[in-house]
């Protein structure tokens, strides 16, 4: 197993080389169809095998390249993570983690594994890594069944507040199994009131305190959430699905050594579609479970497996070893300082252009705005939708204290990740709010949710986007 922080990848490399001339038997290695050859060949296959699935592929492809992406739970992943998805290892079946592997032949996808591991800790300066969770809501299930007992109380922001729904809402699995307590922003300011989240916690003394939002545009104090969670005896949980690009790079501050656990989906700072589980100083904390005492560490590997999940998947953990390598570098860093900026100049623009921005601006990637305020009968249903058929992706979302219900929504939540690593800047943030403007100025609004989009204003805009597009394709 590697545990060494640094120097992994040339240690992993010495035992490719090694791995792969035991393997492979020099002598034969020619006579095999070889391993680019191999991989290379998959878009042409699928074209013969399937041109069905093949043309979805691709319209999806143009569709990407020909519309601007600004949906906050986006981002865009690399060729090189793709590849990674997409290539043999996909086949690979075992159970268990590297050195409690429970089939034969694991001995590349324990190095995968490994490196994926290491890389995580290095991104995210944790002590514990654990990169098989399948997406970042099983994540946060392998961390609340491994410390949760069925009923047990769980203390966490509202979905209908910029929570999420694995949070406890009573729609999810989380607000069926476990007992679940609401804490509030403000009603004035739309920020977290740290205060009132302490009365709360003192009044109904949760097992779990879960902090981090999918809808939450200000710098989130984990340093207070710990200090509430130790005077009330309860574990945090810190999930940071939307902001660990930007933890990863310092443009936000870590939770990683105030909670006990602090769990991300791994898409959305850019990486492959999946989760991770993180830990930092109480990651050698003892349990007792039952009548042995473990590790947090311990106890949170053994209920991913057999816990939570079955088998891993491995071209995913490649995805993500990818992935946590592009993290540490010096481009990725600097972008997620880039992808704040553009989202504080779209707040400002939109602000500018007489738009309700809650909180009045933004500290991390992502603008929550308030169209009902704009004009009457402004739903976030018909900005999504009127905005969609000019090439601008955005997804309504309800807002705190939102009168209107999930499917209409008074509010638009809008990221710049992607603008971003496309190279968007400044000057094209200006750009898409006026964009934005003109559509939802535009828009005619009728009764019952109805609306209209004239074709002429309809195709101005779509030609301005795809100006955009040109200019900043996806890479
Ligand atoms: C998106 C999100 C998740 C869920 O991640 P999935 O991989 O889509 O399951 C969990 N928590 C928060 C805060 C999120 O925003």
């Amino acid at each position: 197993m590697l545990t060494d922080k640094h120097g992994t990848d040339g240690l992993s490399r010495g035992k490719v080389a090694a791995l792969r001339r035991a393997v492979v038997p020099s002598c034969e290695a020619e006579a095999l169809v070889g391993f680019e050859q191999y991989h290379k060949g998959i878009l042409e296959a699928l074209r013969e095998k399937d041109l069905h699935v093949y043309e979805l592929l691709q319209a999806e492809y143009e569709r990407l390249q020909s519309s601007i992406q600004l949906i906050a739970a986006e981002n865009q992943c690399s060729p090189g993570v793709l590849a990674a998805l997409g290539s043999v290892i996909q086949n690979k079946t075992t159970e268990g983690f590297v050195g409690g592997r429970y089939h034969a032949g694991c001995e590349v996808v324990d190095d995968v594994e490994s490196l994926a591991v290491s890389r995580a800790k290095e991104a995210f300066g944790a002590e514990y890594a654990n990169v098989q969770p399948h997406s970042g809501t099983a994540a946060n299930q392998i961390v609340l069944t491994a410390m949760l007992g069925r009923g047990d109380k769980i203390l966490s922001l509202g979905l209908d507040q910029g929570g999420h729904l694995s949070h406890g809402a009573s729609v999810s699995f989380t607000g069926k199994f476990f007992e679940v307590e609401n804490y509030y922003v403000d009603r004035q300011s739309f920020l977290l009131d740290y205060e009132a989240v302490r009365a709360k916690a003192l009044a109904c003394r949760p097992t779990l305190i879960i902090c981090g939002a999918s809808a939450y545009s200000r710098t989130i104090d984990f340093c207070r959430f710990r200090e509430i969670a130790g005077e009330v005896g309860a574990y945090l949980l810190a999930d940071i699905s939307h902001i660990a690009g930007l933890v990863s790079a310092g443009a936000h501050p870590s939770p990683i050594d105030f909670a006990h656990f602090t769990t991300t989906s791994t898409y959305k700072p850019g990486g492959p579609r999946g989760g991770v589980i993180l830990m930092g100083r109480d990651f050698d904390r003892k349990v007792r479970i039952g009548s042995r005492e473990v590790t947090l560490a311990e106890h949170i590997q053994k209920t991913t497996f057999p816990g939570v999940q079955g088998t891993p998947y491995l071209n995913n953990a490649a995805g993500k070893a990818v992935f946590f390598k592009e993290m540490l570098s010096e481009e990725y860093r600097s972008r997620q300082f880039r992808i704040i900026e553009n989202a504080q100049r779209l707040a400002d623009s939109l602000a500018g252009l007489g738009y309700e921005v809650l909180t009045g601006g933004t500290d991390n990637h992502m603008v929550l705005v308030d169209v009902s305020r704009l004009r009457q009968g402004l739903t976030g249903a018909i900005a999504q939708k009127g905005l969609e058929q000019c090439g601008l992706i955005v997804n309504m979302n309800r807002l705190p204290y939102d009168t209107r219900g999930a499917a209409v929504t008074s509010g638009l939540r809008l990221g710049t990740a992607i603008v971003t690593k496309n190279g968007m800047g400044g000057e094209e943030m200006k750009m898409v709010a006026a964009l934005i403007d003109s559509v939802l100025r535009g828009v005619e609004i009728g009764g019952e949710g109805r609306y209209r989009l004239d074709d002429d204003l309809r195709e101005r805009v779509r030609a301005e986007v795809l100006g955009l597009c040109r200019r900043f394709p996806m890479c």
